[in-house]
């Protein structure tokens, strides 16, 4: 199933997303958000869906999508998990995941507009496969617990400012990659049933010209020793969103420049949807 959010920022609405229409989720729950996801919510959803008692949404094509997962407790990023990224950016592959936070408040729809933060000039982009955590993971027993608490699934770009990543940063990433509009999440929550995870194509383009083409199969440590990983350190809540980091051909590399008010990024993993963002001068 593809679940998403639409409509305004800050009143969006619960969809299922069907072949050709959205199905309204708000009989069944106000918002996708952690509650629902703790709630055993998409098995009420899937269940619905047989007894056909989602009604469409009238309107559709017209909505905006917002991130499809609302106010998770925390967005966790894994650093240099491709080895030609990591390569690229001057390091060697990790021996243990490389974690830094974004801020829940960097959160956006796929297609909303990101500002540059003032006097930022070098924002760069980052497809990554994003985890969304369905039951609380505290440390798990062994990778193949993993999934069992994985509610599914997002197309995301870990946008990045690398003076403030890593010029004025002390080491620590968070305050480049934290500025409002640096999570565009979506456009769906992907059940794991629908996609493998383990071979996924992710790319992106910047004003329709390629930049990264790579696969989730290429990364250093897969989705299940992640959240095993992460479980050994922190608990993750349900909500909760992992990006699981980005490959090879970002601005980073010097190969490509650096985003500029205008530009238009796009981001896009099968069977996850494309997400279509204009980078925009002024603050959010
Ligand atoms: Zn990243």
């Amino acid at each position: 199933m593809k679940l998403a959010r639409v409509g305004p920022r800050g009143a969006e609405r619960p969809v299922l997303v069907a072949d050709d229409a959205l199905l309204d989720l708000t009989g069944i729950t106000p918002d996708i958000d952690p509650d629902f996801l703790s709630g055993n919510g998409i098995d009420a959803v899937s269940e619905a869906l047989r007894a056909g008692l989602l009604p469409a949404l009238p309107g559709a094509a017209d909505r905006r999508w917002g991130a499809p997962v609302a106010r998770p407790g925390a967005i966790v990023c894994i650093g240099m998990n491709y080895a030609a990224h990591a390569a690229e950016s001057g390091a060697e592959p990790p021996e243990h995941p490389v974690v830094f936070f974004k801020s829940p408040s960097a959160l956006a729809g796929p297609d909303d507009d990101v500002p540059i933060p003032p006097g930022a000039t070098k924002l760069d982009w980052e497809v990554e496969l994003g985890i969304v955590i369905g039951r609380r993971a505290h440390l798990l027993d062994s990778p193949a617990d993993s999934m069992a608490h994985v509610a599914g699934f997002v197309l995301a770009d870990d946008l990045s400012e690398r003076a403030l990543q890593l010029e004025v940063s002390g080491g620590q990433w968070g305050k480049g990659k934290s500025a409002p509009g640096f999570g565009p999440l979506g456009p769906w929550l992907v059940t794991p049933d629908e996609i493998d995870h383990r071979d996924l194509r992710l790319c992106s383009r910047v004003n329709g010209e390629p930049r990264q083409d790579s696969s989730t199969k290429d990364m250093v440590f897969g989705v299940e020793y992640l959240v095993h990983d992460l479980s050994r350190y922190l608990a993750l809540e349900p909500g909760d969103v992992v990006l699981t980091g980005t490959p090879e051909g970002v601005a980073l590399s010097g190969r490509h420049p650096y985003l500029a008010p205008g530009d238009v990024v796009e981001v896009e993993i099968d069977g996850l949807g494309t997400a279509r963002h204009t980078i925009v001068g002024g603050v959010a």
